[in-house]
């Protein structure tokens, strides 16, 4: 059975490359029917930290990735790894180790300063029972190094195809350090042998640490799992992907609004194609469709862009029913919350979720389009007021349209229409006028969804209340008033 893990170390937020992995193990594993373990990489204690591993949980969960083992605490096992590394030891397959960093430094600065490419220098293999009787007696730590066998190793990674190196390359790496703390050579090999991994599916960054660990599994006597090393997300300059390239921490997408759906096919999506259209796939279509051998060894780019068209077409996509617990939460924190509107006025909710839903991006987006539906406590875009708002003839006009409109006993959108093109040509000039300025008073903005409907949704009593050029110049943000 196919067993798969990821193994994040919490020194820091949830980086989406890191999710990404994750993603591509439980997709494999799920399609597999297999085994999808969690295990956190904590044995740097002074850079792991706790609520870094609740974030790393929290950044699963919210993407939907649920673990069937673990997770599995690298730090509650330190005194296993102490005891393989005794055992290689004790095999003759690793050697102590009491050189200072120093010491290695000042023989590393020399090799290189005759040209030559530094490689720890077996120097404490060589020590007699004698003088390492004489280290200890001095106080010297001594580490735990494995000792390379000569030779070549080869594997070939399923996305990479035939990687061969040649163990000259391969210096003595240390397997358990002078404090006692396992490298993470040792201790990731120690857990994928005692989880059982099948397959490793990790970033290609770890290429070059996987001749190492082929060793070490060989030197426990036992088959290496199958390795698929992940091309590595670049930004759009084809550089590594950072911080200049967009924010990277994976629950910053949650906080703006972003559906875990569409950061689900995102991410899928770069390397994979769940199918030959760009779209929303469904997380069971994903499953079904996954496969290891259709990854591209190509680096894919983080283009935010498409994160913001797969998500705006997801919310279009999704019912008002659907939407509405995501944004809950949110409204709720954003004061624009009322029980009602899951209750008696649940019908006209959804008809505004289905009328401002087209055109937003995430759901800060939308609920801020929401807004001025919910509350009187919305401001006007000086934009929108100078351009739309200041134009002379609305003193005189906007009243007589008001007037009009307060007669309509059925207030709906084809009637409002008729009102207002009515006037508009009896006072010959363009409906526009009158459209574009109702849009900045009763919504603050200049674009929206067509004026008629959001009329109509807005309400009589509301929405002629906000006909009002007074009331709104008082709507403008507070420092556009000074500037008056
Ligand atoms: N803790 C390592 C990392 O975060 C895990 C690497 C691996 O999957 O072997 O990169």
């Amino acid at each position: 059975m196919v067993r798969v893990r990821f193994a994040p170390s919490p020194t820091g937020y949830l980086h989406v490359g890191a999710a990404r992995t994750a993603l591509f193990n439980w997709l494999f594993a799920r399609h597999e029917k297999g085994i999808f373990i969690l295990r956190i990489e904590d044995t740097d204690i002074a850079r792991s930290s706790e609520e870094m591993s609740q974030v790393i949980l929290e950044g699963l969960q919210w993407l939907g990735l649920d673990w069937d083992e673990g997770p599995i605490y690298q730090s509650t096992r330190i005194s296993l790894y102490q005891e393989k590394a005794e055992w290689l030891l004790a095999q003759g397959l690793a050697y102590e180790c009491f050189c200072q960093p120093e010491e290695i430094e000042i023989r590393r600065r020399e090799i290189e300063s005759r040209g030559g490419v530094w490689k720890y220098d077996r120097r404490c293999f060589y020590l007699s029972p004698e003088e390492k009787k004489k280290m200890k007696d001095k106080g010297r730590k001594r580490a735990i190094r494995f000792l390379v066998p000569p030779g070549r190793t080869q594997f070939k990674d399923l996305i990479h195809g035939l990687i061969s190196v040649d163990h000259r390359q391969i210096e003595d790496f240390v397997l358990l350090r002078s404090d006692g703390l396992p490298t993470y050579h040792l201790s990731v090999v120690v857990d994928d042998l005692d989880s059982g991994i099948t397959h490793v599916i990790r970033g290609d960054d770890h290429i070059s640490n996987t001749p190492k660990q082929i060793l070490l599994y060989e030197a426990f006597g036992a088959r290496p799992p199958q390795f698929a090393h992940l091309p590595l997300i670049l930004g759009p300059d084809r550089k590594k992907l950072s911080k200049r390239h967009g924010v990277t921490s994976l629950l910053h997408y949650r906080d703006q609004g972003i559906l875990p759906l569409a950061m689900f096919n995102f991410l899928a999506q770069m390397s994979w194609s769940p199918g030959p259209e760009e779209r929303i796939y469904s997380i069971e279509e994903m499953i079904k469709n996954f496969s290891l051998n259709r990854i591209s060894k190509n680096s894919p780019i983080f283009d935010l862009n498409k994160l913001e068209w797969l998500n705006s077409r997801l919310i279009k996509e999704m019912k008002a029913e659907e939407l509405l617990p995501w944004l809950k939460p949110e409204m709720i924190k954003r004061g624009l919350w009322h029980p009602s509107l899951e209750k008696e006025r649940l019908d006209w909710f959804r008809r505004l979720l289905d009328l401002n839903k087209v055109r937003s991006r995430n759901l800060i987006d939308l609920i801020e389009a929401l807004r001025p539906f919910l509350t009187d406590d919305y401001e006007i875009d000086p934009v929108g007021y100078e351009k739309y708002l200041k134009n002379d003839k609305l003193p005189q006009l906007l009243p007589r349209l008001k007037e009009d409109l307060a007669q309509l006993n059925n207030f709906e959108a084809s009637s409002l229409e008729k009102v207002l093109r009515q006037r508009a040509s009896a006072e010959g000039v363009e409906a526009s006028l009158f459209i574009h300025a109702l849009r900045v008073l009763t919504l603050g903005r200049t674009v929206s969804p067509g004026i008629f409907e959001v009329l109509e949704l807005l309400g009589k009593e509301t929405a002629l209340r906000r006909m009002d050029l007074e009331a709104a110049l008082k709507r403008l943000p507070q420092n556009q008033v000074g500037s008056e």
